[in-house]
């Protein structure tokens, strides 16, 4: 009697306001009551858009957002820091060696396939399923989402594509794309998705082309804040902004890089006794066999601006380790250098992809809406905390991830109710979906539940008219207090 006292209802009403999300028939959303009216959430993603470009140019639409809501100063990204598999990460809450994206280009010896973004293979599901996508989590849930190009929401993983989505073509306009985003969350309420994603080119291109430290990149800068700008206003003019969470951020940062720096593989190691996988600055190396040993005793020490490992020696902060699509070696140039075969090949000003941990490949990070803190800072935190993040506000229950709301929930606006802490996911395949076996495990307690809610009840009746023996009651009701707890 305890628990339902001091939640100030009635016993029965308390009580059956804990058992509801666990009667709740599969497939539905289990609308908690931290966020007054739709939890709903929009993901928007400005590739390559560093932390630190908002302080370049007057930038008042990410000021907008961060006067309204909150700021993350410091974004630990993942590694690589590469465009695939930190998008991947950002909806999965999983290091690349465990949702399987390890690069932008990949070899598996399972399958005996290469990827690349540049081919169709992109679109072999068989490349995704090591992972699941917030997007298809929240249908299997029962609700909806929208995909704007977002990389991979085109692709059909595990059996699905998002309930709205746009197929891949670089040359459809942002304004188009919010366009289709505003249009589903704004259908009516049976057909509105619950979380979109939007996913933008720039500032990366330029950043690739021009280098960070071009004054060019501040006209882009600005730029990317009018689209911001338009989105904004979009939301806005469509009656959506008070309702629809907001996440403005991005996949990595921006290094520049110097001619003069350039590492060539040729000078070191024959071609023919291996094959490259990935580019600069993280570069697979995958010995022709019975050529592993001679091909990294000729790397190791090649090059004082270049790192080669071992597979199996590749640091543990890194996670990127258990997963046969990481090759045998794996090259890392320090920050600025890039790492050719020859010097023939096509150079860039600027590129991304080193250590996480270095502050030019981190991202921003700006969120507002019903579910944030307004005018909060936070100084850090990790890409793979949004995950967990993400689920809280679309109240559905997270899989396994790498991620913990606990790191992050200073940013919502008020405190989650506490649930069954997330595993912590370690290497290899993630485990099954919890939605396979929750609801009926839920309905079993629930019912368990009803008929103990029952018992005490009848018990309570009975001692109000008997108050010689009252304590016994609270001392029956414990094991309601746990299980509500622990819901
Ligand atoms: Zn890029």
């Amino acid at each position: 009697m305890m628990t339902i006292r001091r939640r100030g209802c009635s016993p029965l009403l308390c009580l059956w306001a804990s058992l509801l999300p666990l009667v709740a028939p599969h497939g539905q959303i289990h609308h908690e009551p931290h966020v007054e009216g739709w939890p709903k959430l929009l993901l928007v993603s400005f590739d390559g858009f560093r932390w630190d470009y908002i302080d370049r140019v007057p930038t008042p639409n990410f000021r907008s957002i961060m006067d309204e809501g909150v700021k993350v100063e410091n974004v630990e990204n993942i590694y690589i820091t590469k465009t695939l598999p930190n998008h991947l990460t950002l909806v999965t809450g999983l290091y690349a060696e465990t949702h399987g994206i390890v690069a932008n280009e990949m070899y598996d010896p399972i399958l005996n396939q290469s990827f690349s973004m540049e081919t169709d293979s992109i679109y072999d599901s068989r490349w995704w399923e090591q992972a699941v996508p917030l997007w298809v989590s929240v249908q299997k849930a029962g609700g909806r989402s929208g995909a704007a190009m977002w990389p991979g929401s085109d692709v059909k993983i595990h059996g699905t594509y998002p309930s709205q989505y746009l197929e891949y073509n670089s040359s459809v306009s942002f304004e188009t794309r919010v366009q289709k985003i505003i249009e589903w969350f704004s259908a009516p309420e049976e057909e509105a998705v619950d979380f979109g994603v939007l996913y933008w080119e720039e500032p990366d291109e330029s950043g690739h082309t021009l280098g960070p430290q071009s004054p060019l990149m501040d006209a882009v800068i600005a730029g990317i804040d009018e689209k911001l700008g338009f989105l904004l206003n979009e939301l806005k003019r469509s009656g959506l902004d008070e309702k629809v969470n907001l996440i403005v951020t991005s996949d990595h940062g921006m290094a520049q890089l110097y001619p003069e720096k350039i590492i060539e593989l040729d000078e070191y190691v024959e071609r023919d006794t291996y094959s490259w996988v990935d580019k600069s600055p993280v570069v697979g190396i995958l010995p022709k066999e019975g050529k592993l040993e001679e091909v990294y005793s000729l790397l190791v020490d090649a090059n004082p601006n270049m790192v080669a490992y071992r597979k199996e020696h590749i640091p543990e902060r890194l996670h990127y380790q258990h997963n046969v699509r990481i090759m045998p070696i794996l090259l890392e140039a320090k920050e600025g250098w890039t790492i050719m075969q020859n010097r023939t090949e096509h150079f860039m000003l600027g590129n991304h992809g080193y250590d996480n941990t270095l502050r030019n490949m981190q991202p921003i990070f700006v969120a507002r809406g019903p579910g944030f803190q307004q005018n909060y800072v936070k100084s850090s935190m990790r890409s793979v905390d949004l995950y967990p993040l993400m689920c809280h506000i679309l109240s559905i229950r997270p899989l396994p991830n790498n991620g913990s709301l606990l790191n992050v929930q200073d940013l919502l606006s008020s405190q989650p109710t506490p649930l069954a802490p997330t595993p912590a996911h370690p290497s290899g395949p993630p485990k099954p979906s919890r939605y396979s076996y929750a609801p009926v495990v839920g309905s079993f307690i629930g019912v368990l539940l009803v008929l103990g809610f029952l018992v005490v009840y009848i018990i309570v009746v009975t001692l109000n008219q008997q108050p010689v023996l009252k304590h016994r009651s609270w001392e029956m009701s414990q094991p309601l207090l746990q299980e509500d707890i622990q819901l």
